[in-house]
């Protein structure tokens, strides 16, 4: 869930799909949106309803990694760096100063070259694998979705912008199945047909 705007706000949010979900646990991403205390009351106000946090995705600014090594000892909630890591030397530095247990990767963000370096690089640095994306169609989420196909180390995968889409101009591709990725069978992206638009 997107969060970060007004923390009681999300609060009530989270709770009234907790309520709506109980097996449910959440991704809170607030895009680089809260403060460090802010973070502290939203993860508080969660664990009051019993509400299950997976992650915390990039709750302060992106250079704030001191604040985010905080959150992960203060909460006890996991921490994944995205904004904070736009280039293979940034996730050395998250490393460094034990910013983050997850490193969120995104093709659109570095280049899928990069990407690439990053992924291989965090699994080796220990820290665990999270694949997301900007609103992107099937063309880079394929994409993105074939580095965790080849990596095999993605912990959470976040590949459902292409559900977003009024209209998507591309057929063919992986698809959601339920809950569940399914992959493609034909051969490069499987991206056969292009509507006109
Ligand atoms: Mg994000």
């Amino acid at each position: 869930m997107k969060v970060g705007k007004d923390v009681d706000t999300d609060i009530r949010r989270v709770e009234a799909m907790h309520h709506a979900l109980p097996n449910v646990a959440f991704i809170g991403d607030s895009n680089q949106g809260l403060s460090y205390q802010e973070c502290l009351a939203f993860a508080d106000g969660v664990r009051r309803f019993s509400g299950r946090l997976l992650l915390l995705e990039q709750p302060v600014e992106r250079g704030n990694l001191e604040s985010l090594a905080h959150i992960r000892r203060t909460t006890d909630i996991p921490v994944a760096a995205d904004e904070s890591v736009r280039s293979l030397a940034d996730p050395r530095t998250v490393v460094e100063q034990h910013a983050a247990g997850y490193i969120n990767i995104e093709s659109m963000k570095t280049g899928v070259i990069e990407a690439l370096e990053i992924a291989l690089f965090t699994l080796k640095a220990g820290l665990k694998l999270m694949i997301g994306g900007m609103i992107e169609s099937c063309i880079a989420m394929g994409c993105s979705f074939s580095l965790v196909l080849g990596i095999n180390g993605f912990d959470v995968l976040d590949l459902n912008t292409l559900l977003l889409l009024a209209a998507d101009p591309v057929q063919g591709g992986y698809r959601y199945d339920g809950p569940m990725l399914q992959p493609w069978t034909g051969t490069g992206l499987d991206l056969s047909t292009i509507q006109p638009r």
